[in-house]
């Protein structure tokens, strides 16, 4: 479908150091894309960044009909811009639209329009160290009805917002509280959908664990609570008697990218990696035996980010002596490395704009 552009005349100021907060900075442009039953996905088009004009009955607002992506382009030392995988990214959108009864797109079509709206904002991609432009596409059900049924119009939209560095000067241990009393989700519930009612519904466990100091929450099972699941927004690996142990996709945990990208790295590096069911009980034990040697977060935001504590019903599990990994390190070398473009790209994961 041909795209139509229409350029800002009022270019906003850009970051001027890495000190960029998350998410609260948006570039000139935006792209947008409608649905109607009948008509299937039309217009793309770019456009100024505006607000937007919906009726109070579109469905969004009432029944949480939507689903959204995240990703981000680099700046490389050589002045490139990357993205990582973005292909992944538009394939997990369809699976999540799916459950969500949200009509799919044309992963690669709407990747075109992605390259061609990061064309139109290279600039605002931050050449700071540590810096991104985090690229946020998300759909939203607009029909104005306040029937209990799939919309039947929707937008889809992409916008960008420069980033600055998850912890300045690379990663630092985390403590991570695990969740006894809430649950984020079930078999056969939105789990594996990056869907906004997974997100708000965390909020109470979160707040609950920052009081008692905790960075993030871990989540288990919804039916024993017992079984490992995933952090807020990041896969959970450990490192158990030299074997790397990370929770299978069970249909209640998100599908992550970067869980993707180093489990296909630490396959290459033949080092043993199983997807497994785990549970806390195994994981303390483990602990207690002084073979837990190292658990990592793996996410867009953080890539890697080492869990230096985990608290569980008033145990504390104190990891690697809250110090970075030898392997946690590695795998964030290599993979910030191949984003910056300064390792080769041997398993063409980066797309250049
Ligand atoms: N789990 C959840 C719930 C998330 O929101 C994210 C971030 N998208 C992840 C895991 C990690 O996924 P990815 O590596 O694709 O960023």
């Amino acid at each position: 479908m041909p795209l139509n552009i229409v350029e800002t005349t009022h270019k906003k100021a850009k970051p001027e150091s890495e000190k960029i907060p998350f998410g609260r900075t948006f570039t000139d442009h935006m792209f947008v894309m409608d649905y109607e039953a009948g008509k299937g996905w039309h217009e793309p088009r770019i456009i100024p960044y505006e607000p937007l004009t919906l009726d109070p009955a579109a469905m969004i607002f009432h029944y949480g009909q939507t689903v959204f992506e995240g990703l981000k382009a680099y700046r490389t030392d050589d002045d490139r811009v990357l993205l990582f995988r973005p292909e992944k990214n538009f394939e997990r959108l369809n699976l999540s639209s799916q459950r969500l009864s949200i009509p799919s797109i044309d992963e690669e079509e709407v990747l075109g329009y992605l390259k061609e709206l990061v064309e139109l904002e290279k600039d605002w991609v931050p050449a700071f160290e540590g810096t991104s432009l985090y690229v946020r596409p998300f759909i939203i059900a607009t029909e104005p009805s306040l029937a209990v049924a799939p919309s039947k119009s929707y937008k889809l939209m992409i916008i960008l917002s420069p980033v600055g560095p998850y912890f300045s000067g690379g990663i630092k241990p985390v403590t991570i509280n695990v969740e006894d009393q809430f649950t984020r989700a079930v078999k056969g519930g939105t789990g594996m959908a990056k869907t906004a009612g997974n997100y708000s519904s965390g909020y109470q466990a979160q707040a609950k664990a920052a009081e008692e100091g905790n960075a993030d929450v871990l989540w288990l099972d919804g039916v024993e609570k017992r079984y490992i699941e995933e952090v807020g927004s990041m896969n959970i690996f450990f490192k158990i008697d030299g074997e790397i142990v990370t929770p299978a996709l069970s249909g209640s945990i998100l599908q992550g990218i970067t869980r993707m990208s180093i489990l296909e790295l630490l396959r290459k590096w033949e080092i043993p990696v199983t997807e497994r069911r785990i549970s806390i009980e195994e994981l303390y034990q483990a602990y207690e035996d002084g073979k837990l040697e190292e658990a990592f977060g793996t996410g867009t935001a953080a890539v890697i980010s080492p869990v230096g504590e985990l608290n569980w019903l008033g145990k504390k599990m104190v990891i690697n002596n809250h110090e970075i990994g030898s392997l946690s390190q590695e795998l964030y070398d290599t993979i910030t490395g191949i984003q910056r473009g300064r390792k080769e790209d041997v398993h063409g994961w980066t797309v250049e704009i």
